[in-house]
């Protein structure tokens, strides 16, 4: 029994008594008595072949949709193909097999690629100093975050308690304020889809911590204001911190530094290519200007002896005076670092900034083609994301959801539905520039379908998705009524 169906049969359901997948070589030492204590009268494991267990899971691959399959337009998360490269360099065993207790006169190439890294993601950005370590975006959020309490704290000005966050914000910033102490305030969105500036003068006063800006912000609009925003938080007292997750449109554009952002993230598993979704790893590097580098989470890689005429520079780790502290594994996620610098090296300056005009180009192209059958909230020239309003007064029983849905008929990944939360049926749609014309058009071609669906034969989208592997899931009894294990 190896021919596999789409019935979803578990590993144990395929079993059958007495077949194996494997051999163990002939003893070559003498046997010896094993504890009767530790025999078991039964070991309910599946039984089966070795070519058995690699269909199954060969098999359980293809039910899901991936980036190497098809198109993946998840808004803010900028889903963009991962070179093989990447995977390759990763997987050298002199970097994959390090430990990183390793004496450091041992580990030179790779203490070398996390300074150079640190070099390059500070010129990208035009910072001075940054960490490496943080695990995810929210990591680097959480780590930037206390720093700019650290700093407060260290000047002794201890009033200073409210971080404000724009109602467009993802959900990680208000969670990681409140991690780190804060009372969040939000701040409302004007009709451009901008910070509106007369709620944010109202809250700009001596108990102001920072806020948090995410540029361009989750409707995939670059801040017409930005600059007035942050002379504002800063005649205030406060410190900025920027969300660094939307950063595919700005490669080799706009530095934050210069706009006066006093300290961001980078999600490496976004920008540079590094591989995400199915829940990491991820990496978010923190990145800050003078007056916070002595907050940084540790280590960082620096220099310990320069270079002489006979020898390179040693490379070691070193600890910010005023630290927050570590936050996770020693180096980060090493992996991820080795992704992220053979991306970089892969494009060059050029190459990053085309990366950005690209991925602005194929949101803006796709925009234009939708927008007539998508209404949108916000109708301006959008950065490498927008977000569509599902609301159509002829079809007003179909939602968000039902295309998203329906998407998935069409072979597409659905976009990121229902976020930012300020827009109610949002479809978030980031096409990233990996993506060719053809792709493009393909998917406005099924988006179009969808709309002509919805007033045609709407239940077809209430229903849907019909051609996938599982039908459409009840999402309330999914999250009331959890089961985890079969
Ligand atoms: C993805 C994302 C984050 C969080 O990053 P993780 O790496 O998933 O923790 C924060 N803000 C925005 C805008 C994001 O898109």
């Amino acid at each position: 029994m190896t021919t596999i169906t789409n019935e979803q049969l578990t590993i144990f359901e395929l079993s059958s008594p007495g077949r194996v997948g494997f051999r163990f070589p002939e003893s070559d030492v003498p046997a010896a008595a094993l504890d009767p204590a530790l025999e078991r009268a039964e070991l309910p494991l599946p039984e089966l072949s070795e070519l058995d267990v690699v269909r199954h899971f060969t098999h359980l691959s293809q039910l899901n949709h991936a980036i190497d399959l098809g198109f993946y337009p998840l808004g803010s998360c900028t889903m963009k193909y991962n070179p093989k490269i990447c995977e390759q360099t990763a997987r050298y065993p002199g970097f994959a097999q390090l430990h990183p207790e390793q004496p450091i006169e041992t580990i030179q190439g790779a203490l070398l690629l996390i300074y150079d890294l640190q070099e390059t993601l500070q010129q990208i950005s035009g910072f001075t100093a940054s960490s490496l370590t943080p695990a995810a975006g929210a990591q680097g959020e959480f780590c930037g975050v206390k720093m700019i309490a650290a700093y407060h704290a260290d000047r002794n000005d201890m009033r200073r308690k409210v971080m404000l966050i724009p109602d467009s914000a993802h959900g990680t910033n208000p969670a990681t304020s409140v991690m780190c102490g804060f009372t969040v305030k939000p701040v409302l969105t004007d009709a451009r889809g901008n910070i509106d500036l007369e709620t944010l003068a109202a809250l700009c006063n001596d108990e102001l911590a920072g806020i948090m800006i995410t540029n361009p912000n989750t409707l995939g609009l670059f801040d017409e204001n930005i600059e007035k925003v942050l002379e504002m938080v800063h005649q205030a007292g406060g410190l900025v911190y920027g969300d660094g997750a939307n950063m595919n449109a700005l490669l080799g554009v706009v530095k934050p530094a210069e706009l006066g952002f006093d300290v961001m993230h980078f999600n490496l598993h976004k920008t540079f290519a590094t591989p995400h979704g199915g829940g990491g790893p991820g990496s978010g590097p923190v990145l800050c200007n003078e007056t916070l580098a002595p907050f940084l989470p540790g280590p960082v890689a620096a220099i310990l002896e320069p270079a002489t005429e006979e020898l390179p520079p040693l490379y070691g780790w070193h600890t910010p005076e005023k630290t927050i502290g570590r936050v996770g594994s020693f180096a980060g996620h090493f992996g991820m670092l080795v992704r992220a610098y053979t991306y970089i090296l892969l494009q060059g300056s050029d190459g990053l900034r085309q990366v950005a005009e690209h991925a602005c180009l194929n949101a803006n192209y796709l925009m234009h083609a939708l927008k007539d059958a998508y209404p949108l909230p916000y109708d301006r020239t959008c950065m490498h994301e927008f977000v569509v309003d599902v609301k159509w007064k002829d079809a007003p029983e179909v939602r968000a959801l039902d295309v998203a849905k329906r998407l998935i008929d069409y072979k597409f990944h659905p976009p990121t539905n229902y976020f930012p939360l300020i827009v109610h049926e949002a479809l978030m749609i980031e096409p990233t520039e990996t993506e060719s014309k053809q792709t493009l058009d393909a998917f406005i071609e099924a988006m179009l379908a969808i709309a002509k669906e919805a007033r045609e034969d709407p239940e077809v989208l209430h229903t849907a998705p019909h051609n996938a592997p599982f039908g459409r899931f009840d999402e309330v009894k999914a999250a009331k009524d959890l089961k985890l294990t079969a």
